[in-house]
């Protein structure tokens, strides 16, 4: 049986689409930073299931997650409903392409998510491996509204110097409301946090965003040089979409 039986410890529901839970840690559950496994409920005997990525860290002994609420989702609309002591199904194998090693070491690490992209990063940037690998780490989180900037006040409490958080909401007043995609691409990123420009040489990036954000950073690099890890080999960036978008 390749599900198990878990119990939800807590909900925090951020803003009307997004929320995040904990359950319980499998027995024996081996995962890596950044991974991503797959979760459901079971209705009528039946278990409905989707891949979700993993906000807490191995250390942890509870699994977390961070989730979108799409009104008529098969899950998510029952998913938003559960409350501490309910089961959540877990599934047995975590895998993705967001761990510390689908980048080659280097100088500064781009996180670039979008929505719900930022789970595996919330994963990463806790992980001391991530900083003995990379000299400087920028996370960047674009959103619609303040109110989904998940796990703002955790991220601002780490304090820490190898790391920098720069939120973006773009449909309401906020300091930064271009995309970070966009932010990323013009160059105005690395020259507000006064990094040299990203050179795939040197610096690395790791995407994780809607399947658009994803598809048109993933040609940006790729025309400017960089290399997308896959089978072939570990190159300079790596990209999950945060989500597929289903045609009826
Ligand atoms: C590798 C991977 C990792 C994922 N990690 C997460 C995660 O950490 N958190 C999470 O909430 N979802 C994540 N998803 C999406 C998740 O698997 C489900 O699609 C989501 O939970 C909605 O399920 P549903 O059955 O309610 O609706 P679905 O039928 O699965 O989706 C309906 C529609 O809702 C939209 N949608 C789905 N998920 C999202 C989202 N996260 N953000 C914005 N729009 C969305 C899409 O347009 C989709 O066509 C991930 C997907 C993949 C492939």
């Amino acid at each position: 049986m390749p599900y198990s039986e878990q119990t939800v410890q807590s909900v925090r529901p951020w803003s009307d689409r997004t929320f995040s839970f904990r359950l319980s840690r499998p027995q024996d559950f081996a995962f890596e930073n950044g991974e991503f496994v797959t979760i459901g409920l079971k209705r009528e005997g039946k278990l409905v299931a989707r891949a979700y990525s993993i906000v807490s860290s191995v250390v942890h002994d509870h699994l977390e997650f961070l989730s979108i609420h799409v009104p008529d989702g098969p899950l998510t609309s029952h998913l938003v409903r559960i409350r501490p002591g309910d089961s959540v199904w877990v599934n047995s194998k975590a895998t993705g392409s967001l761990t510390l090693n689908h980048v080659l070491p280097g100088r500064t690490l781009y996180l670039l998510a979008t929505g719900t992209g930022l789970a595996p990063f919330m994963s990463l940037i806790r992980d001391p491996a991530l900083y003995a690998r990379h000299e400087h780490v920028v996370l960047v989180h674009s959103v619609r509204t303040v109110a989904e900037l998940a796990y703002r006040a955790e991220i601002e409490s780490l304090d820490n110097p190898s790391l920098d958080y720069v939120p973006t909401v773009t449909r309401e007043p906020f300091p930064t409301s271009e995309r970070g995609g966009d932010l990323f691409r013009s160059g105005g990123l690395s020259q507000r946090l006064g990094l040299p420009a990203p050179d795939p040489e040197w610096d690395r990036v790791m995407i994780c965003g809607n399947p658009s954000m994803t598809r048109e950073l993933t040609h940006h690099l790729r025309d400017a040089g960089w290399t997308l890890t896959n089978h072939r080999g570990i190159g300079n960036f790596t990209t999950e979409v945060a989500f597929v978008v289903h045609h009826e």
